[in-house]
């Protein structure tokens, strides 16, 4: 590419509260279209919208988490503009005074750490959901509108134009969701809208100051939509500029079915609003200590864990990057850690097995006890299970969450070693198979692990192979 690309993210947050920013309707997803309205919602004559207070708690925390200063004092203004998603006509957002300018968030980027800075964290009201009849919007016969999100508190999150790729927009993103979950200050689902992503790209010259002309690229629905559109979108302004082309500033809808941006419509600027401080609303004042007791609340954060994990278990980076990926597994690690000193083989059975068997049966780490897992790999160590066994039992543990101890006991799985019980299960092997015993007496030493397989049968899976096998040779040696 013969340019520098430039990306600035906008990125809204749907915040985890149970009540609309305003009002008291319930912020539930996924029910009756329009049930959870209100003459707030709607803005009808005579209402009066009234702050929730745990809105705001959430997103403090929120810029808190992005190193942003929080301001003592921020307003509210009305956003104008007439689109059928929004009943009143107009939305109440924030606009020349956020609740927290700059701030910045670093990223690990193989291996090496980036930093993006923002611009500002805002709130403000989310607005209805339009379902278009038809297969795409540009052909629909009808337009549908669902008002039961209008109103849900939104955090709005500008960055700096920092981002010079859509990979970097990919990593930056995967970093910002992994970061606000851990703050429980949303659930991050963006295949459920409650996280969503905008984005500003322009190319300049190399080594050039200034900014170019940009595009702003909408309805990507995942972040490998983000780094498919920008990648697409970086090449197309390519093509333009380089034909000796103009860029013009307007809005691209991403096709996920073309794998394409659409130019849709010109962009409006922010004088195209008509923003006024919204009368119905006093400015926001906020206590210093209100912010200090959130701030001293704020849960160790994953960067900061990841080096914790290292230094405190001995863990490599890798193990250590896996196990903060989500809250939950971290928070099981280390207690099941307090039970069970072999740091390093927990953590290869936490990310490995466990968390396979909490993929397939759709789980999280919260729900199983550590407690349990540390009995199973006790068993394991005390060898009084071989390690398919403990395997069946992790499985059983996630699904039921019994006693692996006394799952062993119950199913007969425990171990079977010593002489004296494995002696009749290897006599009955040779006696069945005298081709195979036949064949290891002419030297072929393969013949043994044919006959160790024929008792592992024999014992259901529960003998040990290193045992079996010298007791084979023992029996049918020259
Ligand atoms: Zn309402």
């Amino acid at each position: 590419m013969r340019y520098e690309i430039v990306i600035g993210l906008e990125i809204h947050l749907e915040l985890q509260t149970r009540s609309k920013l305003f009002c008291s309707c319930s912020t539930a997803f996924g029910q009756e279209p329009n049930v959870n309205c209100c003459p707030i919602c709607l803005g009808l004559p005579g209402t009066l919208p009234v702050f929730n207070r745990r809105a705001i708690e959430l997103a403090v925390t929120a810029a808190l988490a992005l190193n942003s200063e929080v301001q003592l004092k921020s307003r509210f203004d009305r956003k104008n503009y007439f689109y059928p998603d929004l009943p009143k006509a107009y939305q109440i957002s924030q606009y020349d005074q956020p609740l927290a300018r700059g701030g910045f968030m670093a990223v690990e980027y193989e291996g090496e750490s980036l930093t993006i800075n923002l611009e500002r964290v805002h709130l403000e009201e989310e607005a209805g959901k339009l379902m278009h009849a038809g297969d795409s919007i540009f052909d629909s016969d009808y337009s549908l509108v669902d008002y039961n999100r209008a109103g849900i508190p939104l955090l709005e999150i500008v960055t700096k134009p920092d981002i010079r790729s859509g990979h970097e927009a990919r990593l930056f993103l995967e970093d910002l969701r992994l970061l606000l979950s851990y703050t429980g200050v949303s659930d991050c689902k963006m295949e459920e809208g409650s996280l969503r992503c905008d984005a500003n790209i322009s190319l300049r010259p190399p080594g050039s100051a200034g900014l170019g002309v940009k595009t702003e690229v909408k309805n990507m629905n995942s972040f490998r939509a983000v780094e498919m559109a920008l990648n697409f979108e970086a090449k197309r302004q390519e093509l333009i500029l380089t034909d000796g082309g103009v860029i013009t500033q307007e809005t691209c809808h991403w096709d996920e079915e073309k794998k394409e941006t659409i130019p849709l419509r010109g962009k409006e600027g922010s004088s195209d609003y008509r923003y006024f401080p919204e009368p119905d609303l006093l400015p926001l004042m906020l206590e210093p200590a209100f912010i200090e007791r959130l701030n001293s609340s704020l849960p160790e954060l994953p960067f900061r864990r990841r080096l914790r994990l290292r230094e405190e278990y001995g863990l490599d980076k890798k193990e250590a990057y896996l196990l903060t990926e989500n809250r939950d597994l971290g928070d099981f690690f280390e207690e099941a850690a307090k039970g069970y000193k072999d740091h390093r083989n927990l953590a290869k059975w936490v990310q490995g097995d466990l968390l396979f068997q909490l993929r397939e049966s759709g789980k999280t780490a919260g729900e199983i006890d550590p407690k349990l897992l540390v009995e199973l790999l006790n068993l394991l160590d005390r060898g009084e299970i071989n390690r398919p066994v403990a395997k069946e039992l992790l499985a059983e543990i996630v699904q039921s969450g019994k006693s692996p101890q006394m799952m062993a006991r119950e199913k007969g799985l425990k171990r079977i070693s010593g002489r004296d019980e494995l002696l009749p299960l290897v006599e009955k092997a040779i006696s069945e198979n005298p081709d195979a015993v036949e064949s290891y007496r002419q030297g072929r030493e393969k013949a043994i692990a044919f006959l160790v397989g024929r008792v592992m049968a024999l014992s259901a899976g529960r003998a040990d192979p290193g045992e079996l096998n010298r007791l084979i040779k023992e029996k049918i040696g020259n």
